[in-house]
Formats: structure tokens, C-alpha cells, sequence
């Protein structure tokens, strides 16, 4: 008999000491690494956990605990190019400041090559050669040729037209870079007042991907896009150029809507793209305005990578350059590339787990990881392997561990499970593009058999937690867009532990007077009467958003608090920030969001959202019944 258990391993949480790889650290018959669980044998021997294997050593293994890093040379040298897709259909003023962020960034040392593709308003797409614009290379969505390989993703066609006008002057040093950008902002143009703008997104990410293929394996390739508006032509189209033509809203997956149709196809079309270029491994990653009219949703086959997405209300938000700013410090510094994952267990030695690629913010690391186990054995011991490079040189992490055959259930180990089941059922969604109701009921019943998995706990916190989580995007469409709602659900994929859990039911700081420091407010949010205190500074932070509502005492500790969070290099995407007065419009908004309502604002709301009474009532009754 074995049942699975559910981990959620953070590998790079913690900070654990390097050391050069030892090849006699491996076990030559299964590949585990030594443990300092392993028995020592005499003759200079080690034995393995997982195969009981004897393994030679020249002497005395030595590692500083159960989890360490074992460092290598990289083969090859790490060259990092990227592709840089601007969308041009937009106001002048908004790509001006678009052009001015990205020419600050060019002009840093960065000796990295950059291509420039733009999407015009009238339906084409230019690659920007170096020798100057005759040179260009320019793809219509008018012309046949054009039209009908994009839909057969047929990369010999534009290569063909890519080369017949050399096709090593798209790459831009940074010299050159700033220049080009700057002749850039010069072709805004926004769409007609009676049409939408012509806009090609889905060619302009297939060239891009075309001109990522054609480096080296080894080169290392961020296709980077800064959009405005949806696809209207072409494959990846998402909404027709007639105004009077709405977008697919939430209800629409429910049924053969033809807007959810296009929807599915523009998703299949992104799918079918990404398995085209898998081997090269390009990273997509999306700078986006405008959220609601972008399409996310069905270009989400491309958002393989962490925290692939920031979204901003204009590229004149003074939040965009923070972000983008952070975006390419965590690129220098933090990002790893070629991740792979392995488990080692004495059931059933080595599973190979599918993990990102590439990681930009690696502490933000946070896998769900299901691991069947033998139920006789009291002790199973697993070990976690996760080798990855950077630009200096190449890693092999390895954790070794025990795992209880009953895990004991605090408050811990609850957020543990809630942060689970929410990375859980957002993958379902995405991972299956299935936004219709049917499977929200479906996920709202695994929401049920959660609160029986979990035994001997204060239930209040549990039921509390789920409900959160039941009012969360995950599992209530109200009040999203569907593209609002595939942003939160990749949050939740790619967010630490905390920010995850904050997302679902925000964490409140206080400031304490006696530990001089801002603490987290244990309570119920459901029976607080905090929000009717006027005197005090709360600083709340639901993982995407920072709000400092603020009272009459700590006004400026609660300022400083904030400004901390905000600037944590790790929090990406940047947060929103907020700052309220009490009583204020924002503030109403605020308690909307934090405090579930009762049955007085179910009336005000006529909404078919359970309360929370009703939602404890109902769990409460089912569970006793069991
Ligand atoms: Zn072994």
C-alpha cells in the first residue's frame, strides 16, 4: 500500500553553505548523494540510504548538514540575448515613456545583443535591421503568404524572408540599441476612433521566437514584450476590430460562444508554438497594459517561466519602472537557468519532476511535490536533487530528509496545506484551460475534502482559511476578468509560500508598541471590529497590493514599513501600492476585500456568494456527519 504525500519544498528559502562537487559524494548504483544519515562503513565506505549500495571514499564525507550545495564548472560560456517585442499601437505619449524606461536600461554597461520587433497599427510586424530601415525586415498580416504560414507555424517562410536580408544584423549591441529605440517612438500610432487597432500579436511572437531559435543552444534567450492591447488578426487573434464587439467574459467558457472559441484557438495556436521552439528554451516574459484587453489568458502555453508577467495601467506608471528596473537586477543577479528536479525515494528510486526551466527570483521558489510512500515503513527517508546554472557555474542542490508517516497538524502545517491546495487547483486551470463553472463546482468540492484531510486542528482556522480561499479567484469568477483571473492564478503558481497565502486572505501588520516593530495580526477576520478603530496605522498586504490605511498614531513607521516591502527585491511583481484614509472610498473597497460579509451586505450585494456564517454552517454540519 503506498499513499502520497504532499510537500511544498521552498529549495532556495534558506541559504546553504557551497562547496566543490565531490564525485565521491554520489552513490554509483542509484545517484543519490551522501546524507549525514548514511552509516560509515570501515575500508573507506559509505552506505546509501536509498540502495543500501556500499560506496567508496577517499575519506570522511564532509558536508556542514543535510541540505548542501555542490558547485561546478558551467560547460561553455553563458551568453544571454534578448528579443524585445513593442507594441507601437498606443498613444504616442504612452510609448515615449515606454522608449525612455527601456533606453535608460539600455544604457548600462549590458553588452548583451537585443532585437527590436515592432507591432504596427497596420497590421504588420517589422524586425529592425542595424544597417538602417531600407534593411527592414516587414511582415504583413494582409499578405496571403504571410497570413497562411503563421497559421502552419511555418518557420522556413520567414526565415527565407528574414535572410534575404541579413540575417545577422538584427541583433543590436547597446551602443545602437538606444538609437533604434528612439526611432521607435516616433511610429505610434493609435487605431482608428471607429476600429480597433490592427495588431498582430501572435506573428510578432512567432518571428520572435524564429530569431531565438537562431542562436546557439547554449544562448540563453529572453523574448520580452511590452503590449498594449489584443491580438485582432491573425493566429492569437482574441477580439474582432468592430468596437461594438465585446471580449469573452467568464460565463462564455460555459457554452459554444463563439468568443470562447476564438478563445480556445488563440490558446491552441500559442500551445502549438510553444512545443515548436520547446527545445530552444526561450523565455517569454510580458510587460503588459491595459489588463483586461490583452488576451493573458490564451498566451498563457507561453508563461513557462517564473513571474513571467507584470501588468501596470500605463508604461507612464511610475510602478512599471520599478518593475522593470527589478526585472533586470533579478536577471543579472538572482535568475537560474536549465532547472531540473529529481526524487529519490527507497520505493521507488528517482522520479524525474517537472519544474520552471528558469527561474528569476528563486527564494520565491515554492513546489507542490507529491510523493507515494510505502505506509508500512516508519521511516521514509527522500532525498530532493535540483541541478541549475547561472552565469558563473553550475549547481547540484541536494536536500535529504525523513518524512514522519503522520504529520503532526499546527497552524503551520495548515498554511502549508492551503498553500498547497492552492497551487493545486490554479495549475488545474491553467494547465487544462478549463475557466468553465463546472470545474469551479468540481474544485469547490476538492475545497470540501480538504477540511476532512485535516484532523485534530483548530477547525475555525481551516474553515476560515477555505473560505478565503472560496471567495478567492480561484474558485469565484465574480468581479474578474477572465484575464484579471489568469494573473492571480499565476501568482499563485509562482509566489512563495507567504505571498501565496497572503493573496488568498491578506496579512495584517500592526505596529507594536512594546517590541517596537510591526507584527501580523492573529485574528479573525470574520468577527474583527479592528476596522471600526480610527486611531491606529494598519499596514495590509495581500501579496500583489500594499496598503497602508492610515490612522492617527505610526502614520510614518507604517510608511517606512511599507516602503521596505515594496522595495524587497524579491517581491516580483511590484506590488500596488496604496495609501487610505479611513472612512474614504478606498477604504469601504478595502474592508470589501478583506472582511467576508455577513448577510446585511449579501442583500446590499444581491449576490449568491455564501456568507461566511453560511459557509461555516455548511462545512461545520458536513464534516460532523462524516
Ligand atoms: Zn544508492
Amino acid at each position: 500500500m503506498s499513499s502520497p504525500i504532499d510537500l511544498l519544498y521552498e529549495p532556495f528559502s534558506h541559504h546553504d553553505l557551497a562547496q566543490p562537487f565531490d564525485p565521491n559524494l554520489k552513490c554509483a548504483g542509484c545517484g543519490a548523494f551522501y546524507s549525514m544519515d548514511c552509516p560509515l562503513r570501515e575500508q573507506n565506505l559509505w552506505s546509501c540510504l536509498f540502495c543500501s549500495r556500499s560506496n567508496p571514499m577517499d575519506r570522511t564525507p564532509l558536508v556542514s548538514s543535510d541540505a548542501y550545495t555542490l558547485t561546478s564548472e558551467r560547460k561553455g560560456t553563458f551568453e544571454r540575448r534578448t528579443v524585445m517585442v513593442i507594441d507601437a499601437v498606443c498613444g504616442p505619449h504612452e510609448l515615449d515613456h515606454l522608449i525612455a524606461t527601456l533606453c535608460n536600461a539600455a544604457a548600462s554597461k549590458d553588452s548583451e545583443l537585443t532585437c527590436v520587433i515592432t507591432i504596427q497599427d497596420s497590421g504588420s510586424v517589422t524586425v529592425h535591421n542595424t544597417v538602417g530601415q531600407k534593411r527592414n525586415a516587414v511582415f504583413s498580416i494582409d499578405d496571403f503568404m504571410t497570413h497562411y504560414n503563421l497559421d502552419k507555424l511555418n518557420v522556413k517562410h520567414f526565415e527565407k524572408k528574414l535572410r534575404a536580408t541579413h540575417s545577422t544584423s538584427y541583433w543590436f549591441a547597446h551602443d545602437s540599441l538606444k538609437k533604434q529605440l528612439q526611432e521607435i517612438s516616433k511610429t505610434a500610432k493609435e487605431g482608428s476612433k471607429s476600429k480597433r487597432g490592427k495588431r498582430c500579436t501572435g506573428l510578432a511572437l512567432f518571428i520572435a521566437s524564429i530569431l531565438a531559435s537562431q542562436c546557439a543552444l547554449s544562448t540563453c534567450c529572453h523574448i520580452v514584450s511590452f503590449l498594449n492591447g489584443p491580438c485582432t488578426k491573425g493566429a492569437g487573434e482574441v477580439l474582432s476590430r468592430e468596437r461594438r464587439k465585446h471580449m469573452r467574459q467568464n460565463y462564455h467558457f460555459d457554452s459554444e460562444n463563439p468568443n470562447s472559441k476564438l478563445s480556445r484557438s488563440s490558446w491552441k495556436f500559442y500551445e502549438e508554438l510553444f512545443k515548436k521552439f520547446k527545445q530552444q528554451k526561450s523565455n517569454y516574459e510580458f510587460f503588459i497594459s491595459s489588463l483586461d484587453q490583452i488576451g493573458l489568458l490564451e498566451m498563457g502555453p507561453l508563461v513557462n517561466s517564473s513571474m513571467a508577467v507584470s501588468q501596470f495601467d500605463s508604461f507612464n506608471d511610475e510602478r512599471f519602472v520599478r518593475c522593470f528596473q527589478k526585472y533586470l537586477r533579478l536577471r543579472n543577479e538572482n535568475a537560474i537557468y536549465n532547472c531540473k528536479m529529481k526524487i529519490l525515494t527507497a520505493e521507488n528510486t528517482s522520479i524525474v519532476y517537472e519544474i520552471p526551466d528558469y527561474v528569476l527570483n528563486p527564494k520565491n521558489l515554492s513546489l507542490p511535490v507529491e510523493i507515494s510512500l510505502d505506509n508500512r515503513s516508519t521511516k521514509n527517508s527522500v532525498q530532493l536533487q535540483i541541478t541549475f546554472e547561472n552565469s558563473e557555474q553550475a549547481y547540484t542542490k541536494i536536500e535529504t530528509f525523513v518524512l514522519p508517516a503522520q504529520p503532526k497538524t499546527d497552524l503551520f502545517q495548515i498554511q502549508k496545506i492551503i498553500a498547497i491546495a492552492m497551487k493545486k487547483m490554479a495549475s488545474q486551470i491553467t494547465g487544462d484551460f478549463d475557466y468553465s463553472s463546472k470545474h469551479t463546482k468540481e474544485l469547490n468540492k476538492q475545497l470540501a475534502s480538504l477540511l476532512r484531510q485535516v484532523q485534530g486542528i483548530d477547525k475555525d482556522k481551516i474553515i476560515e482559511w477555505c473560505y478565503y480561499l472560496y471567495k478567492s479567484p480561484i474558485l469565484s469568477s465574480r468581479n474578474t476578468s477572465p484575464d484579471e483571473r489568469y494573473l492571480f492564478l499565476h501568482q499563485v503558481l509562482n509566489s512563495s509560500r507567504n505571498v501565496c497565502l497572503s493573496l488568498c486572505k491578506p496579512l495584517i501588520w500592526n505596529y507594536n508598541d512594546s517590541k517596537h516593530d510591526w507584527v501580523v495580526l492573529d485574528i479573525s477576520l470574520a468577527r474583527t471590529p479592528m476596522f471600526q478603530d480610527g486611531n491606529t496605522t494598519l499596514c495590509i498586504d495581500g501579496g500583489s497590493y500594499v496598503i497602508l490605511r492610515i490612522g492617527e498614531r505610526f502614520q510614518r513607521e507604517g510608511q517606512e514599513f511599507c516602503c521596505k516591502l515594496l522595495n524587497d527585491l524579491q517581491r516580483f511583481t511590484q506590488p500596488l501600492y496604496v495609501e487610505t484614509e479611513i472612512g474614504g472610498s478606498q477604504d469601504r473597497f478595502l474592508k470589501s476585500k478583506i472582511v467576508p460579509f455577513d448577510a446585511s451586505d449579501k442583500k446590499i450585494l444581491d449576490t449568491e456568494d455564501m456568507t461566511f456564517r453560511d459557509f461555516f454552517n455548511l462545512y461545520t454540519s458536513s464534516t460532523e456527519n462524516k
